[in-house]
């Protein structure tokens, strides 16, 4: 038994110092440098995000009868947002705390539907375009339902000409992106529709990061094909409010076509010595603070300053674009509708690239197909374009440059280590997940030669059950006390 738990207590100036001190080897952010995983609108927006959450940072939003506020907010946000997605007044909805919960729910919604329908199903299928979320095959394996994979076509979308081929009498679910994480790129979702609407097939949008996006675009006069309720089949549609709704984080909204098909999300219990038990979604107590956040922002901005700040971040997407297919060698993969794309190139390293730009103070996200550099883009990150391109040729160019045996080396040496992964994947992974996480925690000196061979590694391995492996054993080092 180890003794961390500490003994008595300290004085809590001298644990915001501790705090902070970890803190430091956090990314920054703020400083418009990173692309991914942190939404932030302007300064005056935060302000109001912060009085808020003191509004709620006690109260549950499990019980509507104790916080009816709560659950009015809540109702408030997912009729906006039905509004927005085109939907009609029999649009239902709930907020849930992220993407993920909202796709489980959706899920779990199909597959209750499906058992009511015709419990004689054995073996229920859910369709997913590989370019899909992984919270859909989280949920598959959670509610143990079988993934089949529908292929993309050549600009990265769902394959629609292979998806009748799918379909058959276990077939419970139909899933499209609008747009998709990796690539940007929007499902064929009206065509889909119609197949889920032929073949009464539950149809799912994963809008969470169009949903509080498409919109606005389409109001400043881009086209933006149907992805939402006007879409006749489409059945549910996640939104999430902490990404482009600029909410705070825990936010994300569920709806779906109807009220009838949203019971089928709720949960009950009566049965036990507690009395009735009723929750909405996955999370029973939860926190009152991202709804009424939620609910802050919409009122704050309101359509035109979603429409304002999507102007802004469409000005930055399209120059960065433009400055990224005008480096030779760097092309853009697909038809990236808004202001989420990924950069490759055939004939450099882009991983090496992306070594070369966090030396430059960048922070990129890596997509393994094809092998680019992701990014998500907000409005924080306009000002720092014209840094970022001139950043950006410096590394392709020294990338370029770097002495051809050297790089014939590495390629040999990634070769080799791929082999060596595949033939001893247990000891391998575990290897490779234990310095992974250990240069999590040593960022700064990690960009060494090391971290584009290694995602040189993570693409060329074949077997993606070993990389499965190395993730786990990587999480497993990670959350450990060193
Ligand atoms: C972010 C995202 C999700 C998952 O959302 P979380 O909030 O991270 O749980 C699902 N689908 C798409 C397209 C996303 O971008």
């Amino acid at each position: 038994m180890n003794d961390i738990f500490p003994e008595s207590g300290r004085p809590g100036r001298e644990i915001l110092d501790d705090i902070r001190r970890m803190k430091q080897s956090d990314s920054r952010w703020d400083e418009g440098r990173m692309f991914a995983f942190v939404y932030t609108p302007g300064p005056e927006a935060v302000e109001l995000m912060l009085e808020t959450s003191k509004l709620y940072f006690f109260e549950n939003a499990l019980s509507p009868s104790y916080f009816p506020s709560l659950a009015w907010l809540e109702s408030e946000v997912v009729a906006m947002a039905a509004g927005l997605l085109h939907g009609n007044s029999q649009v239902a909805g709930n907020i849930t705390s992220g993407g993920t919960e909202s796709i489980l729910m959706a899920v779990k919604t199909a597959r209750d539907l499906a058992f009511r329908k015709n419990t004689g199903i054995p073996d229920m299928e859910i369709i997913l375009p590989w370019s899909a979320h992984p919270a859909f095959h989280k949920a598959a394996q959670i509610l143990s339902l079988k993934a089949i994979t529908l292929p993309l076509d050549s600009d990265y979308r769902a394959d629609i000409s292979l998806l009748p081929g799918l379909i058959n009498k276990n077939t419970i679910m139909m899933v499209g992106s609008a747009p998709s994480y990796a690539h940007g790129v929007i499902d064929p979702i009206m065509e889909m529709g119609n197949l889920a609407e032929k073949h009464r097939i539950y149809f799912h949008v994963d809008a969470c990061l169009g949903g509080f996006f498409l919109p606005f675009m389409e109001k400043l006069g881009y086209t933006i094909p149907n992805f939402d309720f006007r879409v006749r089949g489409v059945t549910s549609i996640s939104a999430d409010l902490h990404k482009y709704g600029y909410g705070a984080k825990g936010a994300s909204l569920i709806l779906y076509r109807n009220r009838s098909i949203r019971k089928a999300q709720f949960f009950a219990h009566s049965d036990w010595p507690g009395g009735p038990y009723g929750s909405t979604t996955l999370s029973g107590s939860r926190s009152g603070v991202p709804i009424a956040i939620a609910w802050a922002m919409l009122n704050y901005y309101g359509m035109s300053g979603y429409v304002e700040l999507t102007r802004k971040t469409m000005e930055a997407a399209e120059k960065f674009k433009k400055g990224i297919s005008a480096i030779e060698g760097l092309e853009i993969p697909g038809n990236p509708t808004m202001s989420v794309f990924s950069f490759t190139s055939d004939d450099i390293d882009i991983f090496g690239v992306n070594q070369e730009l966090r030396r430059r103070g960048w922070c990129l996200d890596s997509i393994m197909v094809p092998r680019a550099l992701h990014f998500i883009l907000t409005c924080r990150n306009l000002e720092h374009v014209d840094e970022f391109l001139a950043d950006l040729e410096q590394a392709v160019a020294t990338v370029r440059s770097r002495d051809s045996s050297r790089q014939g080396s590495s390629v040999i040496g990634q070769r080799f280590l791929t082999m060596i992964l595949n033939g001893f994947p247990k000891f391998i992974t575990r290897v490779m997940g234990m310095s992974a996480a250990r240069s999590v925690f040593k960022k700064h000196s990690a960009s060494g030669p090391g971290e584009a061979v290694f995602y040189g590694i993570l693409a060329s391995v074949d077997d993606k059950t070993n990389l499965d492996r190395l993730v786990r054993n990587y999480l497993d080092r990670i959350y450990m006390k060193r």
